[in-house]
Protein backbone atom coordinates (compact mmCIF):
# COMPACT_ATOMS: atom_id res chain seq x y z
CA UNK A 1 0.00 0.00 0.00
CA UNK A 2 1.00 3.56 -0.58
CA UNK A 3 1.14 5.30 2.29
CA UNK A 4 1.74 8.79 1.18
CA UNK A 5 -1.94 8.50 -0.68
CA UNK A 6 -3.88 7.25 1.99
CA UNK A 7 -2.32 9.14 5.31
CA UNK A 8 -4.30 12.37 5.95
CA UNK A 9 -2.09 15.35 6.16
CA UNK A 10 -2.25 17.83 9.39
CA UNK A 11 -3.51 20.93 8.61
CA UNK A 12 -4.42 23.59 10.92
CA UNK A 13 -7.15 25.23 9.17
CA UNK A 14 -9.24 23.16 6.43
CA UNK A 15 -8.96 24.60 2.70
CA UNK A 16 -11.22 25.26 0.53
CA UNK A 17 -10.97 24.07 -3.00
CA UNK A 18 -13.19 24.76 -6.31
CA UNK A 19 -12.88 22.94 -9.11
CA UNK A 20 -15.10 23.76 -12.59
CA UNK A 21 -14.76 22.51 -16.03
CA UNK A 22 -17.35 22.57 -18.87
CA UNK A 23 -19.89 19.22 -18.71
CA UNK A 24 -18.14 16.15 -19.97
CA UNK A 25 -14.95 17.10 -19.72
CA UNK A 26 -14.15 14.46 -17.04
CA UNK A 27 -14.60 16.18 -14.03
CA UNK A 28 -16.90 13.93 -11.62
CA UNK A 29 -14.62 11.17 -12.50
CA UNK A 30 -11.79 13.25 -11.24
CA UNK A 31 -13.11 14.30 -8.44
CA UNK A 32 -14.01 10.74 -7.36
CA UNK A 33 -10.11 9.73 -7.49
CA UNK A 34 -9.60 12.24 -5.77
CA UNK A 35 -11.42 12.02 -2.63
CA UNK A 36 -10.51 8.56 -2.81
CA UNK A 37 -6.85 9.43 -2.61
CA UNK A 38 -6.79 11.88 0.00
CA UNK A 39 -8.78 11.10 2.91
CA UNK A 40 -9.24 14.45 5.12
CA UNK A 41 -10.67 16.08 1.81
CA UNK A 42 -14.40 16.46 2.29
CA UNK A 43 -17.05 16.89 -0.99
CA UNK A 44 -19.97 19.66 -0.66
CA UNK A 45 -22.88 18.11 -1.47
CA UNK A 46 -25.00 20.83 -3.61
CA UNK A 47 -28.77 21.43 -3.69
CA UNK A 48 -29.99 21.17 -7.45
CA UNK A 49 -33.29 21.33 -8.91
CA UNK A 50 -32.66 18.87 -11.56
CA UNK A 51 -33.62 15.43 -11.38
CA UNK A 52 -31.25 12.68 -10.36
CA UNK A 53 -29.86 10.80 -13.18
CA UNK A 54 -29.12 6.75 -13.17
CA UNK A 55 -27.15 5.83 -10.33
CA UNK A 56 -26.64 9.10 -8.40
CA UNK A 57 -27.78 8.76 -4.34
CA UNK A 58 -29.65 11.79 -2.68
CA UNK A 59 -27.62 13.49 -0.37
CA UNK A 60 -24.71 11.87 -2.12
CA UNK A 61 -23.95 13.26 -5.30
CA UNK A 62 -26.69 16.11 -4.74
CA UNK A 63 -29.81 17.15 -2.88
CA UNK A 64 -32.22 17.38 -5.24
CA UNK A 65 -34.65 19.20 -4.40
CA UNK A 66 -38.33 21.37 -6.11
CA UNK A 67 -37.85 24.71 -7.24
CA UNK A 68 -40.10 25.96 -4.65
CA UNK A 69 -37.91 24.51 -2.16
CA UNK A 70 -34.52 26.09 -3.57
CA UNK A 71 -36.38 29.72 -4.07
CA UNK A 72 -37.50 29.18 -0.32
CA UNK A 73 -33.23 28.53 0.86
CA UNK A 74 -32.30 31.63 -1.38
CA UNK A 75 -35.18 33.80 0.31
CA UNK A 76 -33.32 32.73 3.54
CA UNK A 77 -29.70 33.80 2.73
CA UNK A 78 -28.79 29.80 3.07
CA UNK A 79 -26.71 29.96 -0.06
CA UNK A 80 -23.00 30.71 -0.12
CA UNK A 81 -23.45 31.10 -3.87
CA UNK A 82 -26.24 29.53 -6.57
CA UNK A 83 -26.51 29.88 -10.32
CA UNK A 84 -28.64 29.00 -13.01
CA UNK A 85 -26.90 26.07 -15.30
CA UNK A 86 -28.70 24.51 -17.93
CA UNK A 87 -32.05 26.14 -16.57
CA UNK A 88 -31.88 24.20 -13.39
CA UNK A 89 -30.79 25.67 -9.97
CA UNK A 90 -27.97 24.69 -8.03
CA UNK A 91 -26.87 26.54 -4.93
CA UNK A 92 -23.60 25.43 -2.21
CA UNK A 93 -24.94 25.45 1.28
CA UNK A 94 -23.73 27.49 4.08
CA UNK A 95 -24.10 25.03 6.20
CA UNK A 96 -21.70 22.69 4.03
CA UNK A 97 -18.88 24.88 4.84
CA UNK A 98 -19.45 25.76 8.34
CA UNK A 99 -19.60 22.32 9.29
CA UNK A 100 -16.12 21.47 7.53
CA UNK A 101 -14.34 24.64 8.76
CA UNK A 102 -15.60 23.52 12.42
CA UNK A 103 -13.57 20.21 11.79
CA UNK A 104 -10.46 22.07 10.00
CA UNK A 105 -11.78 20.17 7.41
CA UNK A 106 -10.78 20.58 3.99
CA UNK A 107 -13.89 21.32 1.29
CA UNK A 108 -14.14 20.61 -2.36
CA UNK A 109 -16.82 22.37 -4.15
CA UNK A 110 -17.78 21.14 -7.71
CA UNK A 111 -19.93 24.54 -9.35
CA UNK A 112 -19.62 26.55 -12.37
CA UNK A 113 -17.75 29.53 -13.28
CA UNK A 114 -20.80 31.18 -12.36
CA UNK A 115 -20.64 29.81 -8.62
CA UNK A 116 -16.99 30.36 -8.64
CA UNK A 117 -17.02 33.93 -9.31
CA UNK A 118 -19.43 34.08 -6.26
CA UNK A 119 -17.40 32.26 -3.87
CA UNK A 120 -14.21 33.92 -4.79
CA UNK A 121 -15.95 37.19 -3.96
CA UNK A 122 -16.68 35.84 -0.42
CA UNK A 123 -13.97 33.26 0.58
CA UNK A 124 -10.68 35.03 -1.23
CA UNK A 125 -8.72 32.22 0.26
CA UNK A 126 -10.30 29.88 -1.49
CA UNK A 127 -8.07 28.18 -4.24
CA UNK A 128 -9.53 27.28 -7.78
CA UNK A 129 -8.72 25.03 -10.58
CA UNK A 130 -10.16 24.95 -13.70
CA UNK A 131 -9.97 21.28 -15.50
CA UNK A 132 -9.99 21.90 -19.49
CA UNK A 133 -10.41 18.87 -21.83
CA UNK A 134 -7.95 18.07 -24.59
CA UNK A 135 -10.35 19.80 -27.63
CA UNK A 136 -13.73 20.53 -28.25
CA UNK A 137 -13.46 17.40 -30.19
CA UNK A 138 -12.90 15.13 -27.53
CA UNK A 139 -15.25 16.81 -25.65
CA UNK A 140 -18.31 16.08 -27.76
CA UNK A 141 -16.98 12.55 -27.97
CA UNK A 142 -16.96 11.87 -24.10
CA UNK A 143 -20.83 13.67 -23.53
CA UNK A 144 -21.92 11.51 -26.41
CA UNK A 145 -20.08 8.27 -24.84
CA UNK A 146 -21.37 8.99 -21.28
CA UNK A 147 -25.32 7.89 -22.53
CA UNK A 148 -26.56 10.13 -19.48
CA UNK A 149 -27.82 13.17 -21.79
CA UNK A 150 -30.24 13.43 -24.55
CA UNK A 151 -28.97 14.71 -27.74
CA UNK A 152 -30.73 17.93 -27.16
CA UNK A 153 -29.28 18.08 -23.95
CA UNK A 154 -25.64 17.43 -25.17
CA UNK A 155 -25.85 19.87 -27.85
CA UNK A 156 -26.90 22.62 -25.24
CA UNK A 157 -23.78 21.35 -22.86
CA UNK A 158 -21.32 22.07 -26.15
CA UNK A 159 -22.92 25.43 -26.41
CA UNK A 160 -22.66 26.81 -22.90
CA UNK A 161 -19.26 24.59 -22.69
CA UNK A 162 -18.00 27.71 -25.72
CA UNK A 163 -18.68 30.16 -22.95
CA UNK A 164 -17.39 28.37 -20.25
CA UNK A 165 -13.74 27.88 -21.35
CA UNK A 166 -13.51 31.57 -22.12
CA UNK A 167 -12.92 32.20 -17.86
CA UNK A 168 -10.29 29.94 -16.85
CA UNK A 169 -7.76 32.87 -16.97
CA UNK A 170 -9.92 33.68 -13.64
CA UNK A 171 -8.88 30.34 -11.60
CA UNK A 172 -5.38 29.65 -9.85
CA UNK A 173 -4.42 26.29 -11.34
CA UNK A 174 -5.29 24.71 -14.83
CA UNK A 175 -5.27 21.06 -15.95
CA UNK A 176 -6.25 19.62 -18.91
CA UNK A 177 -7.51 16.14 -18.21
CA UNK A 178 -6.28 14.26 -21.26
CA UNK A 179 -4.66 11.15 -19.64
CA UNK A 180 -6.61 10.71 -17.07
CA UNK A 181 -4.16 9.65 -14.46
CA UNK A 182 -1.81 12.98 -15.02
CA UNK A 183 -4.72 14.64 -14.78
CA UNK A 184 -5.55 12.77 -11.48
CA UNK A 185 -1.84 13.40 -9.93
CA UNK A 186 -1.99 17.42 -11.01
CA UNK A 187 -5.25 17.45 -8.56
CA UNK A 188 -4.04 15.21 -6.05
CA UNK A 189 -0.26 17.23 -6.23
CA UNK A 190 -2.48 20.64 -6.01
CA UNK A 191 -4.68 20.05 -2.88
CA UNK A 192 -1.64 18.47 -0.93
CA UNK A 193 -0.17 22.10 -1.69
CA UNK A 194 -2.98 23.95 -0.72
CA UNK A 195 -3.02 22.52 2.78
CA UNK A 196 0.63 24.01 3.34
CA UNK A 197 -0.33 27.41 2.35
CA UNK A 198 1.19 29.59 5.02
CA UNK A 199 -2.36 30.95 6.36
CA UNK A 200 -3.26 27.22 6.39
CA UNK A 201 -0.81 26.58 8.65
CA UNK A 202 -0.32 29.74 10.96
CA UNK A 203 -1.98 28.65 14.28
CA UNK A 204 0.36 25.17 13.85
CA UNK A 205 3.05 27.26 13.59
CA UNK A 206 2.40 30.22 16.21
CA UNK A 207 2.17 27.27 18.53
CA UNK A 208 5.70 25.87 17.51
CA UNK A 209 7.11 29.30 17.41
CA UNK A 210 5.75 29.96 21.03
CA UNK A 211 7.90 27.08 22.43
CA UNK A 212 10.58 28.92 21.71
CA UNK A 213 9.18 31.31 24.64
CA UNK A 214 11.20 34.79 24.15
P1 LIG B 1 -18.09 15.70 -16.10
O1 LIG B 1 -18.28 15.41 -14.65
O2 LIG B 1 -17.04 16.72 -16.35
O3 LIG B 1 -19.38 16.03 -16.80
P2 LIG B 1 -17.50 12.83 -16.42
O4 LIG B 1 -16.57 12.56 -15.29
O5 LIG B 1 -18.91 12.32 -16.31
O6 LIG B 1 -17.51 14.39 -16.82
O7 LIG B 1 -16.79 12.27 -17.73
C1 LIG B 1 -17.44 12.31 -19.01
C2 LIG B 1 -17.13 11.02 -19.77
O8 LIG B 1 -15.76 11.07 -20.20
C3 LIG B 1 -17.27 9.76 -18.91
O9 LIG B 1 -17.83 8.74 -19.72
C4 LIG B 1 -15.84 9.45 -18.50
O10 LIG B 1 -15.65 8.08 -18.28
C5 LIG B 1 -15.03 9.95 -19.70
N1 LIG B 1 -13.69 10.45 -19.36
C6 LIG B 1 -13.33 11.21 -18.29
N2 LIG B 1 -12.01 11.50 -18.32
C7 LIG B 1 -11.51 10.90 -19.43
C8 LIG B 1 -10.19 10.83 -20.02
N3 LIG B 1 -9.14 11.44 -19.46
N4 LIG B 1 -10.05 10.13 -21.15
C9 LIG B 1 -11.12 9.53 -21.73
N5 LIG B 1 -12.37 9.55 -21.24
C10 LIG B 1 -12.58 10.24 -20.09
P1 LIG C 1 -24.38 18.29 -13.57
O1 LIG C 1 -25.84 18.54 -13.86
O2 LIG C 1 -23.65 17.75 -14.79
O3 LIG C 1 -24.15 17.48 -12.33
O4 LIG C 1 -23.72 19.71 -13.27
C1 LIG C 1 -23.89 20.76 -14.17
C2 LIG C 1 -23.05 21.93 -13.75
O5 LIG C 1 -23.52 22.45 -12.49
C3 LIG C 1 -21.56 21.64 -13.55
O6 LIG C 1 -20.84 22.66 -14.22
C4 LIG C 1 -21.36 21.75 -12.05
O7 LIG C 1 -20.07 22.22 -11.73
C5 LIG C 1 -22.40 22.79 -11.70
N1 LIG C 1 -22.75 22.74 -10.27
C6 LIG C 1 -22.92 21.65 -9.47
N2 LIG C 1 -23.20 22.02 -8.21
C7 LIG C 1 -23.17 23.39 -8.21
C8 LIG C 1 -23.36 24.37 -7.19
O8 LIG C 1 -23.61 24.08 -6.03
N3 LIG C 1 -23.28 25.67 -7.57
C9 LIG C 1 -23.01 26.04 -8.86
N4 LIG C 1 -22.92 27.35 -9.12
N5 LIG C 1 -22.82 25.15 -9.84
C10 LIG C 1 -22.90 23.84 -9.52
Amino acid sequence: MNVARTRKIPSARGSIVVISAPSGSGKSTLIKRLLAALPGLRFSVSYTTRAPRAGERQGRDYFFVSRRVFERMIGRHEFVEWADVYGHLYGTARKQLQTAEEAGRDILLDVDVQGHRQVRKRLPEAVSIFILPPSFRELARRLRHRHSDAPQEIERRLHTARQEIAHWPEYDYLVVNDRMADAAQALRAIVRAVRFRRPNQAARARKIVGTFGG
